[in-house]
């Protein structure tokens, strides 16, 4: 029995359909030896996906980049997502799905024997960021961005990205931003935006940071609304001197930060350019 989630729900697991309580994989998986493998979190509003193509999109970037091949089209993964979605019944919910290099004797090296990738899916429900967090906004303390410098890929190799958050949750704050070389790199699990005399920015998508979904669906909401944006690298100081700051993630949308290092960022509460985005964000999943 795994505590808070639906044990009965049904996963998918290597083309079968298990309980989630009793799915199992092998512990020789390298996903769980190595924590060699790719994951996307697919958000659901009303029934439908948000920006799938797009998720999908970066899911095979990323399996490409760590040599995973499943054989799998756009179209084979899109129908098992919707497949699951559909199974589930739930309305608003996130679709996770993981793909691991497979099972195989512990050795670093690729396996040089035939080794079928893992694959798992699970459906979970998902409640959007309430009024308060909307509202009130985020608590964030810097940190040092201690990982490696491949974050443009979602591996399943998040241990710098726990230990970050928990450095958030010890300091008492929702979570960090973190730095590397003084320049801003993103938050334990978001992109993280600086607004400065009416201007959007954002760090350069490069290996530094994983290219969010929502990174260029705000950067086309601030282009629809007037906002000017720049991708650009950002100094440690311009964070703690912005206008604003917010985050973004699949399940927090986007929020407005306004605690920095236990100071109030700007007045201390959401501003102007978060409340355009906001209002895009919401009128773009009413119109799915
Ligand atoms: N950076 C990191 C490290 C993340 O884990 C996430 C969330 N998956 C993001 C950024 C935001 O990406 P997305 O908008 O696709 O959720």
């Amino acid at each position: 029995m795994i505590p808070n989630v639906d044990n009965d729900s049904l996963v998918y697991l290597n083309g079968e359909l298990v309980r989630l309580g009793d799915a199992k994989i092998s512990v020789l998986d390298r996903g769980f030896i190595f924590g060699d493998g790719i994951y996307e979190v697919v958000p659901v509003y009303h029934g439908k996906p948000f920006r799938i193509h797009e998720h999908l999109a970066r899911l095979q970037r990323s399996l490409k980049k760590v040599c995973i091949e499943t054989g799998k089209s756009d179209a084979d993964w899109e129908h098992l997502l919707r497949d699951m979605l559909k199974r589930s019944g739930l309305a608003d919910c996130t679709l996770y799905l993981q793909v691991t290099r497979g099972v195989a004797k512990r050795e670093h090296g690729f396996p040089t024997d035939p080794c079928e990738p893992t694959i798992f899916c699970m459906v979970s429900p998902f409640a959007r960021p309430d009024a308060k967090k909307r509202e009130h906004g985020y608590s964030v303390v810097s940190m040092p961005d201690l990982r490696w410098q491949h974050c443009d890929i979602k591996s399943v190799s998040l241990l710098g990205n726990v230990l970050a958050k928990q450095f958030a949750t010890d300091a008492g704050v929702d979570d960090v931003i973190q730095f590397r070389n003084g320049h801003l790199s993103e938050g334990s699990s978001s992109n993280v935006w600086v607004v400065k005399n009416g201007v959007l920015i954002a760090p350069v998508r490069d290996e530094f940071i994983l290219e969010g979904i929502r990174y260029v669906f705000i950067q086309e909401l601030a282009q629809k609304l007037g906002i000017r944006f720049e991708s650009r690298a950002i100094l440690q100081e311009e964070v703690a001197a912005a206008d604003e700051l917010m985050l973004s993630s699949a399940t927090k949308e986007i929020l407005p930060i306004t605690q920095y290092d236990g100071k109030a960022v700007g007045n201390g509460k959401p501003g102007p350019v978060y409340a355009q985005l906001r209002a895009g964000y919401d009128a773009a999943i009413a119109a799915l």
